[in-house]
């Protein structure tokens, strides 16, 4: 297995990406949008040049692993010749499969499909492919480059095979595995989302402030980041669909708080449109 190709330069697409290369992958990374290609670019060289400088890549490995990225907005330039797709497109199920049934039809049989969605179902993604076997969920975790976990989830007909070759690519980019079986959300985002919409429903009701919700949890309960600040860094946009999904899936105790709705619709998407619970410059 040598070559990878992402599809989705968005926060994820693009720290897949980088783990990807500089664990030596040739990696081919799509998006729809050339702009998102272009910010996925520079982000990834800025990243890279980040860890060199603070010792986390040896010298010259920050060019080496870039060099191995090849950017596209082409799904065919993208897939036609590689190993594993993962998928990191917007957490919407209709896309998802549009998506994969494109990649069934350009990439080799060999290829193994998976996604990074953090909550739905890689059985009824992978059903609506010819190769139902071959398809997987790969959930990693934002920032990529730093988070170690990575959760895999096979759909009803993922074979053995293809769930080792999805856990060798994973420890090849240093990350550590647990297998989880398919329920909606898998282990941490079934977790995290019901904590942070109780956060969101506390500030709601005015229990406290944003930031002493956060300094509770970091101080009292000793989570590395607040709920409101890591509802921020994954994108509250991308948060409300996880919501949506689980809400539809798992019932009443998920239903989406409201501020969430209202941040969305305003437009505060979090750290990536500059503010959201908090503000970002
Ligand atoms: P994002 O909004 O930052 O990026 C999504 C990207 O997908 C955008 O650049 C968009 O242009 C592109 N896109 C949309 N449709 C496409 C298509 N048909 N083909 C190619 N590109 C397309 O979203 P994100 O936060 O990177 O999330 C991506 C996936 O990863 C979602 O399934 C999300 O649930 C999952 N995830 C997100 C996080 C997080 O913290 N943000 C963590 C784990 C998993």
């Amino acid at each position: 297995m040598k070559r990878i190709a992402v599809i989705g330069g968005g926060i994820m697409g693009r720290g897949i990406a980088y783990s990807a290369a500089v664990a030596g992958f040739k990696v081919h990374l799509q998006d729809l949008f050339p702009e998102a290609i272009d910010i996925a670019k520079s982000s990834i060289q800025k990243e890279m040049k980040k860890s060199a400088d603070r010792g986390f890549l040896n010298p010259g490995e920050d060019e080496a692993s870039f060099n191995r990225i090849t950017f596209t907005t082409s799904l065919e330039e993208a897939a036609a010749e590689t190993d594993l797709v993962i998928e990191a497109v917007l957490e919407k199920m209709e896309i998802k499969v549009d998506v994969f049934q494109k990649l069934d039809k350009i990439c080799p049989y060999h290829t193994v499909l998976a996604t990074n969605t953090s909550t739905m179902s890689p059985t009824e993604i992978g059903a609506q492919t010819g190769r139902p076997e071959k398809c997987i969920a790969m959930h990693f975790f934002n920032p990529v480059h730093k988070m170690k976990l990575v959760e895999i989830v096979r759909g009803l007909d993922t074979s053995d095979e293809t769930y080792a070759i999805a856990k060798r690519a994973a420890e090849k980019m240093k990350k550590e595995v647990v297998e989880v079986n398919e329920f909606p959300g898998f282990v941490t985002s079934r977790m995290n989302c019901l904590i942070g919409n109780e956060a969101m429903n506390m500030l709601m009701e005015g229990v406290a402030s944003a930031e002493d919700i956060d300094k509770a949890m970091k101080l009292g309960l000793n989570h590395p980041m607040g709920p409101l600040e890591l509802a921020d860094l994954v994108g509250l946009d991308t948060r409300l669909r996880n919501m949506e999904y689980l809400y539809e899936t798992l019932g009443e105790k998920y239903r989406p708080c409201p501020l969430l709705i209202k941040y969305v619709k305003a437009g505060r998407l979090g750290r990536k449109s500059g503010a959201g619970f908090y503000k970002y410059d």
